[in-house]
């Protein structure tokens, strides 16, 4: 049955590739070979947002005026969310420990509360020896972490944005991770004289030795998975690419779940949305998500990422569909509120009245974008910055 998707995959070789379509494509009419994501085009990162609106792309403007003005004893009642106080917070800024000693970029210790800011989604791909716009080399992740934590961020879930409990310390902000095309490269398993061991030099092994010194970073990162893509973009890795077994493929995604990641929806071979009928797009992401299911039964996925940030041509289908299986009449429903777009800046609070998930726009992690937007959202004083209590909602 995965004949024919096998030779689309042909056709759409260029995966997360933005636009650089295909020398494979065109070489090969092997159904069987299985087309390596061949490497981007400079610029073609964005190809499909550029055009499209995001409720949160452009300037740190601060969030949509509620009704109370900034009036700190007023009570505002937020849309989907319980009615929480908004508390403005002028004059307490947070105090840390030892900052006599405190290391170069440790959090500001001037930072005010404010939970009407913007949170950081950022996007990655490869985790592997080398850095580009869909690769991230290993010894630069790590230090990616280590910058996210100094400067005062903790991981959390998509789903802890929607939820509204981003219960950090006071003085910390959330970031959201997210992993698109489940490659080996993030999350590879080795074979340790019969136990299988979670690979130190893939993504997760680089995050799980962070946690070690670092207790305080959650496992929170959102997983965008593909089921049956080319090169290993198969639940991390199959048929032997990079040594991964298929039949490893679920336990992993299994694993992601009962330890705290969250899965997200990336289509099933990574399809550009934007080509194809409603039926095709639907059976597109609703085969992934059966896929999921099949790894994690009952799975409740609350999150979908465009490939290449393609809409389709029935926007509304990128969130909810449903596709009926030929073999044997069963109908695949998906309803999720979450759509990553590829590029757009930071997202605004769920707080803020114009948060809007079924738009919600990503940094790509390019050279130093985490550390330029870290600055730039400080400059702003437009950052999430948590104030430590879950029944107050902070406002600068
Ligand atoms: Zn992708």
């Amino acid at each position: 049955m995965y004949r024919y998707i096998l030779v689309l995959i042909l056709l759409v070789a260029t995966a997360c590739k933005g636009g650089t379509s295909s020398a494979s494509a065109a070489s090969s009419n092997n159904a069987a070979s299985r087309t390596a994501l061949t490497a981007p085009s400079q610029g073609a990162q964005t190809a499909g947002s550029a055009n499209q609106p995001s409720n949160t792309a452009g300037d740190l403007a601060g969030p949509t005026s509620t009704t109370n003005g900034g009036n700190e004893s007023s009570a505002v009642t937020m849309a989907n969310g319980p009615e929480r106080r908004i508390a403005a917070i002028h004059d307490s800024p947070v105090a840390l420990d030892a900052r006599s000693n405190a290391p170069q970029g440790t959090p500001n210790p001037n930072r005010v509360p404010n939970e009407m800011g913007r949170i950081m989604v950022l996007e990655y791909h490869l985790i592997t020896d080398h850095n580009g716009d869909y690769a991230r080399e290993r010894g630069q992740f790590r230090k990616d972490l280590e910058l996210l934590y100094n400067r005062g961020y903790r991981p959390v879930n998509m789903s802890d944005v929607l939820d509204k409990k981003l219960n950090l310390p006071r003085g910390l902000s959330p970031v959201v991770f997210v992993f698109d095309d489940a490659s080996p490269e993030q999350f590879r398993y080795i074979n340790n004289n019969g136990k299988l061991e979670i690979d130190p030099t893939s993504g997760m092994g680089i995050w799980l030795d962070f946690r070690k010194t670092h207790p305080d970073w959650n496992n929170k990162a959102v997983y965008c998975l593909l089921s049956g893509a080319s090169a290993g973009h198969n639940f991390f890795g199959d048929r032997g690419v990079q040594g991964q077994k298929s039949n490893w493929r679920f336990p992993k995604v299994k694993w992601l779940a009962d330890n705290g990641f969250e899965l997200c929806d990336h289509t099933l071979w990574h399809a550009q949305l934007n080509k194809y009928p409603d039926a095709f797009v639907q059976e597109q992401i609703a085969r992934n998500a059966l896929a999921i299911d099949s790894a994690v039964p009952g799975y409740k996925i609350r999150s979908m990422a465009l490939p290449q940030g393609l809409w389709p041509k029935n926007r509304a289908l990128a969130s909810k569909g449903s596709w009926t299986n030929p073999k044997n009449g069963k109908t695949v429903s998906y309803d999720w509120p979450v759509v990553f777009e590829v590029a757009g800046g930071p997202m605004r609070s769920p707080y803020d009245p114009a948060f809007n998930p079924g738009m919600t726009p990503r940094i790509q992690v390019i050279g130093n974008a985490i550390e330029a937007m870290i600055d730039k959202l400080e400059k702003s004083g437009n950052m999430y910055i948590s104030d430590g209590d879950p029944a107050v909602v902070a406002k600068r």
